[in-house]
């Protein structure tokens, strides 16, 4: 969708543009943001419960999409006013008092360490440990970019932190619960590049005055966000072809020559001038493997595509469930982060953020909070039933989060949560248990994580094959980090290609290198010319 608006705003600047958006869905655009409706939940007229994927978080450095929400029409303005500001992050622990994380600006390695001692004050955390991690933290960001790239990038974030030889709460709360929170990066995977520059973009925007960390959406994702985008688009002419999925292409004289898509039973050839591919890793891994059978193989032609090959397995379960609740439970002001949860729960409460219109609306009408959670760690024994989350039934997970949220919530001798204050809830449908009703899930949706060292492999979005594009959120992108806003940049990387490639005249989409405090810059300095003369970082600016 980010390509189809930033390119169809662009036509008729040297080159027009038809554009055709192929969606394998019957009924829902917006990938993994769209919201789901709740089947059966719609009474009397009202609309069905919004259930989705998982809730949505725009933190503070996002530039790209945010950017294109300004281009979307919502009432008199445009969707990006639908994002409301949250203005706390609270850490919840099992059976004892949250902590919540302040706001001031580190200017030296000595302020974060004070900062992160106050922070996690009374945590079970061992003497040493938050300053060992604020130094770690203090590493990425005075080192210099060639640094992360060249060393960092083949490290893991759980290597860096030195997480076995540390506690149990500093695993938790600091090595988990902060690369886990808000953007999915499991730290025993994901490279100190990513999870670094992306855990540093998260605390600079904790800090900076006047710039907010957390931003939402002020109702359900679909309602203000997708479903007006969707219009915008189909008034610019975009063409929308539903229930229609790509399944092969071929290459001819160096360029694609078609996609067989089927809709139904029916399967048909796609020709066009030029083909974008906005699907997740692994659907684009099998779109390629049942091209290389074809004697036109697109692999042989283009090494960036066995790229994707060797990571389409760098993926991560990470699904949402709702709890709708007769009454709100606002709990805190943005996002919670039950940081020993075994199954590494992340939450909101979002009822407070949205609009009026919405709940009262929905289902029979009497709902009027919901709380929606994200389960990121499907390995781990719950505390109910002793089960990993990927060994439990639809059912069992439901019991099992809400046990998990109550004992990290319900703490002090208060009860927040209450079993009778639920009316329903909602689990991912993308988990879709095996059909003799045990044991068995998979998740039709997981996440790309950067894995160490992928970043090499993982393509750019414009290819040798010129009239191929890709655009989604494990192509290479300033950003980094599998979310929204990497497959908004790779969007806009994308219809740069399609405009050199018609020879538009029309300006590029702006893409935006990753903010960094120009205060860092002298230590960044420094530490590229120690880089240069092969000498390991020092923090030093001397
Ligand atoms: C639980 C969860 C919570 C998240 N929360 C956030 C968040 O708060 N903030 C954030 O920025 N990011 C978040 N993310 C990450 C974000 O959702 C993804 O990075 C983003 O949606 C990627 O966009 P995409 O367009 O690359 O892929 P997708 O969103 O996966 O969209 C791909 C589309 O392609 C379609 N498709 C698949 N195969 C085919 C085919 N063969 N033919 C045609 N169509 C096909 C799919 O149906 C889908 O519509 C979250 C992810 C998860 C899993």
């Amino acid at each position: 969708m980010s390509v189809a608006h930033e390119l169809a705003e662009r036509s008729g600047y040297g080159a027009d543009f038809e554009i055709h958006v192929f969606e394998k869905r019957p009924l829902q655009v917006g990938g993994k943001a769209r919201s789901i409706n709740v089947p059966h939940s719609a009474k009397d007229g009202r609309d069905p419960l919004p259930g989705e994927h998982g809730f949505r978080f725009f933190p503070g450095f996002y530039r790209h999409l945010p950017d294109t929400m300004a281009r979307i029409p919502s009432h008199d303005g445009s969707v990006l006013e639908n994002l409301v500001v949250a203005d706390r992050l609270e850490v919840a622990r099992m059976g004892a008092p949250p902590i919540v994380i302040s706001a001031r600006f580190p200017k030296t390695l000595s302020d974060l360490v004070t900062d992160f001692e106050a922070m996690f004050s009374d945590t079970g955390l061992h003497h040493g440990e938050v300053s060992f991690f604020a130094e770690r933290l203090w590493q990425v960001l005075t080192s210099c970019q060639d640094r992360r790239l060249a060393q960092y990038e083949g490290i893991t974030w759980w290597e860096f932190l030195d997480a076995d030889n540390h506690s149990e709460a500093y695993r938790n709360l600091l090595v988990n619960g902060l690369s886990r929170s808000l953007l999915a990066n499991d730290p025993v995977h994901a490279s100190v590049r990513t999870v670094g520059d992306t855990n540093i973009q998260l605390l600079l925007g904790m800090v900076a005055p006047g710039h907010p960390t957390d931003r939402l959406l002020d109702g359900p994702t679909s309602k203000v966000w997708i479903d007006p985008w969707r219009t915008h688009l189909e008034g610019m002419g975009v063409r929308f072809h539903m229930d229609c999925a790509a399944l092969q292409f071929g290459i001819a004289d160096g360029k694609c020559s078609g996609v067989d898509v089927v809709t139904g039973q029916t399967h048909s050839t796609v020709t066009a001038d030029a083909y974008v591919f906005a699907l997740p890793v692994e659907r684009m891994a099998s779109v390629l493997d049942h091209s290389q059978k074809r004697p036109d193989n697109p692999l042989a032609a283009d090494p960036q595509l066995q790229g994707i090959m060797a990571v389409r397995d760098n993926v991560a379960w990470m699904n949402g469930m709702q709890f709708f609740l007769y009454a709100d439970v606002p709990i805190t002001h943005g996002h919670l982060l039950f940081a020993d949860t075994p199954w590494a729960l992340t939450g909101i409460s979002e009822a407070q953020f949205w609009s009026d219109e919405h709940l009262p609306n929905c289902g029979d009408g009497t709902v009027r909070g919901v709380l929606s959670a994200c389960i990121s760690d499907w390995d781990k024994a719950g505390i109910l039933f002793g089960k990993k989350a990927k060994h439990c039934s639809r059912q069992e997970i439901a019991a099992e989060v809400w046990a998990q949220i109550q004992a990290s919530v319900n703490v002090d001798g208060k009860t927040l949560l209450s079993d009778d204050n639920v009316h329903s809830h909602f689990l991912d449908p993308d988990l879709v248990q095996h059909p003799d009703g045990t044991v068995h899930l998979t998740d039709a949706e997981p996440l790309f994580v950067n894995f160490i060292d992928s970043w090499a492999l993982r393509p750019t979005a414009v290819l040798a094959t010129r009239n191929l594009l890709l655009a989604s959120d494990y192509v290479q992108t300033y950003t980094d980090v599998a979310c929204m806003e990497a497959a908004n940049e790779a969007a806009r990387r994308a219809v740069n290609g399609l405009l050199d490639l018609f020879g538009s005249d029309a300006d590029p989409c702006e893409l935006w290198p990753l903010h960094e405090p120009l205060i860092f810059a002298p230590f960044r300095h420094h530490d590229q010319s120690r880089f240069d003369q092969g000498l390991p970082w020092n923090g030093h600016l001397l």
